[in-house]
């Protein structure tokens, strides 16, 4: 039985309260991606996430069933949802609707985001041009407790990154938290916190986490994202790259030495990107001596 809704704290009240753990889901295509998800919040609902977020597709392409994931988490589980909203190609009244229809829903968390139009799409430009105006709408249409995307290493379109710190540190300064773009050494994380916090910035930023368990999936995700693989983990990767078991120990291995030296550094809470799949992040769950199920 879910925990009736009333009684889950908000993203912005769970950080107040103490370190966060919280899993990234998108919405499934066809039956056997349901499927997959469906045993994937099985196995991960039991270690009792702080929140479960839901990704959008940006111009709209997930607009339903973005909708309709985040609302069953809701009612469906005992996790508290986040719903992922991107600002491109939107009208200012379709992001309104989308927003009202979450309030009354009872949704409470949403992360506000500008999202990429998809390469060859031809979405309309939208009226929103950055974020920032997505957390400003959401402000004004209900109590939502509102996230914004931090980049570590900068934004792969920014060429200026003290520039583009004060954009995410007006944004930041708007929102109730940030979670980060994945990235792969502590330092890059630091600095961001440092850098926001010499903007007069110190609200919440979690750290997002991708556990490396294929070479060719990283090498295509740290390309789109900007994110840099350290040549001494690339190299260990690729030299294990005949041995699945191998690139996924290696991988779960990094990752739980950068969630242990990134809670050391003081990070509010942990993000983990789960693919849908959810034997990684037990596993690092496990490295870092995490309760395997939280007392009921
Ligand atoms: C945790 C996380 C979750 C994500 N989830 C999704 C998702 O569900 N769906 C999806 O499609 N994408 C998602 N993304 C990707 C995100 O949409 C892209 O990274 C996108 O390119 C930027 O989004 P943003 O919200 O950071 O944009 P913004 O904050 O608008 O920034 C985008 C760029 O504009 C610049 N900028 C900001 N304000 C100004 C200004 N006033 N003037 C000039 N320049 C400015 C910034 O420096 C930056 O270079 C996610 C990213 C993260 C980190």
């Amino acid at each position: 039985m879910s925990t009736p809704r009333a009684l889950r704290p908000n993203i912005a009240a769970l950080l107040a309260a103490g370190t966060t753990y919280s899993f990234e889901f998108f919405p499934p295509r066809d039956d056997e991606s349901e499927a997959q998800l469906a045993r994937t919040l099985g196995a991960l609902e039991p270690l009792r996430p702080s929140f479960v977020s839901i990704t959008y597709g940006a111009g709209g392409s997930t607009r339903d069933r973005t909708h309709g994931l985040v609302v069953d988490v809701l009612r469906q589980t005992t996790m508290t949802p986040m719903a992922h909203l991107t600002c491109v190609g939107h009208r200012r009244d379709e992001l309104a609707d989308i927003l009202e229809r979450y309030r009354r829903d009872g949704v409470e968390n949403i992360l506000a985001l500008r999202g990429d139009a998809p390469a060859g799409a031809d979405l309309p430009a939208g009226d929103l041009r950055h974020a920032l105006e997505l957390v400003e709408l959401a402000r004004e249409l209900g109590p939502f407790s509102v996230g914004v995307a931090a980049h570590p290493e900068g934004h792969p379109e920014a060429s200026d990154r003290a520039r583009d710190r004060r954009h995410l540190a007006a944004k930041l300064a708007r929102a109730d938290f940030a979670v980060t773009q994945f990235f792969f050494r502590c330092e890059d994380y630091v600095a961001l916190v440092d850098d926001l916090a010499a903007l007069g910035v110190d609200k919440p930023v979690i750290p997002g986490i991708m556990p490396v368990t294929n070479v060719a999936q990283i090498e295509r995700f740290a390309a789109l994202s900007g994110a840099e693989v350290p040549a001494g983990l690339r190299a260990r990767l690729h030299a294990a790259a005949g041995d699945p078991a191998e690139v996924r120990r290696i991988g779960v291995a990094a990752a739980t030495e950068l969630c242990a030296d990134l809670l050391a550094a003081g990070a509010p809470g942990l993000h983990f990107y789960t693919l849908n799949r959810s034997t990684a992040t037990r596993e690092i769950w496990a490295a870092l001596g995490l309760p395997a199920a939280a007392a009921a």
